[in-house]
């Protein structure tokens, strides 16, 4: 599975949990189906591919605002509970993520401008 496979289907849990608690569905409410829709979208065109460390420290902000907003909240509930709904995915991912923070995170902003031969 790749980095955005992966990063896909942690946001479709997040959302999923988040909807759960807040939205009060068995399934994805049509707001939040959206929002998974969105995000999917975002992903599969981010240009960062393997070596990006995580969307809440790229420098790129390709989210709308309203959308970026709902995102936050969606984060904010899900993301200190997504280790025990999801805890394989998320360790997946954090490895990942450690792994491109190591290679100097293609875009995380720290390693600005020190990284360019990538
Ligand atoms: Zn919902």
């Amino acid at each position: 599975m790749d980095r955005k496979e992966l990063e896909k289907k942690l946001i479709h849990e997040m959302i999923s949990l988040f909807c759960r608690k807040h939205h009060d569905g068995r399934s994805l409410c049509p707001s939040c189906l959206e929002l998974e829709d969105y995000a999917d979208k975002k992903i599969s065109r981010c240009s960062y591919g393997d070596q990006k460390t995580s969307c809440s420290k790229c420098t790129t902000h390709c989210y709308a605002k309203n959308k970026a907003e709902e995102m936050r909240q969606v984060m904010r509930y899900s993301g200190p509970r997504i280790m025990l709904n999801a805890p394989l995915l998320t360790i997946k991912y954090l490895c990942y993520k450690r792994r491109a923070e190591k290679n100097g995170g293609g875009n995380a902003k720290k390693f600005a401008g020190k990284n360019s031969t990538d």
